[in-house]
């Protein structure tokens, strides 16, 4: 009787142990670092140095091996069968924020979802009223996304706390980090982006409640099926205080070729590029395609053409020549550099034996030099209208979003690129990964928006990017190489000792 008793204990024990293992993903080896040295056997200095030791000996299991295991199972988590796709309050993105919420508290955070469906991870440190660290990324996705654009950003982020954590530093932190999984980056579902970050910048326009999806289902009705209160006043009270937050730092996926053309893991972003969206709408004349003769036509479609080529001719000449950018310096998006993308045309009718009436596309400006872009942007005017002048097309130019170029923090930029090339020889001694060049950690200009874009509204943003496959994002080639997924950890993790007391500093 009471042997049975002890088997059916054990049995639930182990049964218990395998659920905790497949929900918060512990790599067989993560027990290592659990076993610290006994505080006895030293002084408190000692002590603190054997830790230091041990821990650095085992920070692999949790800023590589643990990470790229909770990347794996996060990029599970899916709307989809078939592919990877988490849209705002859907039922895999409320089942990830759940699986990131065990993750935050077992790195000894005190999380909470806020009414936005934002997840927060807090450790006060040893001034709970000081302004904060933010730290954090998106953990929404596009359809068919890949698994490192936001959620790398969160985990690696979960993962250099955890290690601090482990070594018994977090609690001596001089201010809170607070981590914070945004809800919303991507806009998906209501084509508005930065919802999460949006809401705790306090950037949401008040009307956003009744953005309606595709559905017809309004921002307010997918909150309160889940219910969140989904009421003007829940979202205003989201918004931090610039003064409890002392800054917000991001880890994203590059999304773009230069790192890998330099062979390097990681980079320090500068600024994030301004842009413009303009919608080109030209009219002609509609008619049938065997009748009408050619010198009688008013035909839009060879304006579109014409001024697209145009468009691009302008943009690579303004990106060379400006401020004496080289072509090699255009290639990295250094000095301003300017990139112009016509990516979407319709013509009205839209048949193929009729001449059309009317063809509309969008142009999308971006640079990092907020007058390179504007220059583009007036020479492109001057250039579309004298073609629709020329061929007696009638033509407007809409400007339908301008955002200028947001520039990152000096000073954080400087101690975040400190902080990577610490992490890059760090890894070129634990991993044997041979640093390319002097040039360990460059610093680059963001093409894409990011978090940190609306969270520059609230305090100082700085960004680590971080190498990926090919450049490829939004698609589930994405791939980061599990050594950079390493060093993007280690890159945090320094940047955070970097800040606690002179004494516990390594
Ligand atoms: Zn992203």
């Amino acid at each position: 009787m009471e042997f049975s008793r002890v088997l059916i204990q054990f049995a639930l024990w182990v049964a218990i142990l395998h659920q905790l293992n497949q929900v918060i993903g512990f790599p067989l080896h993560a027990a290592a670092l659990d076993d610290i040295p006994a505080y006895s056997d030293s002084t408190d200095r000692e002590w603190r140095l054997q830790v230091d030791a041990h821990v650095k000996e085992n920070l692999a299991s949790i800023l590589r091996d643990e990470a790229v295991n909770r990347l794996d199972k996060l990029g599970k988590v899916s709307d989809s069968q078939e592919f990877l796709q988490r849209t705002f309050m859907s039922p895999a993105a409320l089942r990830a924020g759940q699986l990131i919420r065990t993750w935050m508290a077992d790195a000894g955070l005190f999380t909470w979802i806020d009414d936005m469906g934002n997840v927060h991870g807090r450790f006060d440190g040893m001034n709970s009223s000081a302004p904060a660290l933010l730290i954090g990324s998106h953990m929404d996705t596009v359809i068919d996304a890949g698994r490192y654009d936001g959620a790398l950003g969160i985990i690696s982020a979960i993962a250099a706390v955890k290690a601090l954590q482990k070594s018994g530093k977090l609690r001596e932190y001089p201010r809170p980090i607070e981590i914070i999984a945004f809800s919303d980056e991507e806009g998906v579902r209501f084509q508005s982006t930065f919802l999460g970050s949006g809401a705790i910048a306090g950037t949401l326009s008040p009307n956003l409640l009744q953005v309606k999806d595709k559905r017809g289902v309004t921002v307010q009705q997918a909150l309160q099926k889940l219910s969140f209160p989904g009421t003007k006043e829940s979202i205003v009270h989201l918004k931090y205080e610039p003064e409890s937050v002392w800054g917000y730092v991001e880890v994203h996926i590059e999304q773009g070729p230069v790192l890998e053309a330099k062979g390097l893991p990681l980079g320090v972003v500068d600024a994030i590029a301004g842009q413009t969206r303009l919608r080109v709408s030209m009219k002609g004349s509609a008619g049938h395609a065997g009748t009408v003769p050619m010198a009688m036509r008013k035909d839009p479609m060879p304006a579109a053409a014409q001024a697209i080529v145009a468009i691009e001719e302008l943009c690579i000449r303004l990106s060379q020549s400006v401020g004496q950018v080289t072509a090699l310096q255009a290639t990295e998006n250094k000095g301003g550099a300017l990139v112009c993308t016509v990516g979407e045309i319709a013509s009205w009718p839209g048949a193929s034996n009729v001449i059309p009436g009317e063809v509309t596309f969008s142009v999308d400006v971006r640079a990092k030099d907020d007058s390179v872009r504007e220059l583009a942007v007036g020479n492109m005017e001057v250039i579309i209208h004298e073609i629709c002048r020329n061929r007696a097309i009638s033509c407007t130019i809409e400007r339908k979003n301008e955002a200028k170029t947001v520039d990152c923090d000096h000073e954080l930029t400087e101690r975040l690129t400190e902080s990577a090339t610490a992490a890059t020889s760090e890894l070129s001694t634990l991993a044997g990964v041979p640093t390319a060049n002097q040039e360990a950690v460059p610093t680059i200009s963001s093409g894409a928006g990011h978090d940190a874009l609306a969270m520059a509204q609230l305090t100082k943003v700085g960004i680590i990017f971080v190498r990926c496959t090919g450049g490829i994002s939004h698609s589930p080639e994405e791939h980061v190489l599990d050594d950079d997924i390493w060093a993007a950890g280690l890159a945090l993790h320094s940047f955070l000792e970097a800040d606690l007391p002179k004494s516990l500093s390594a």
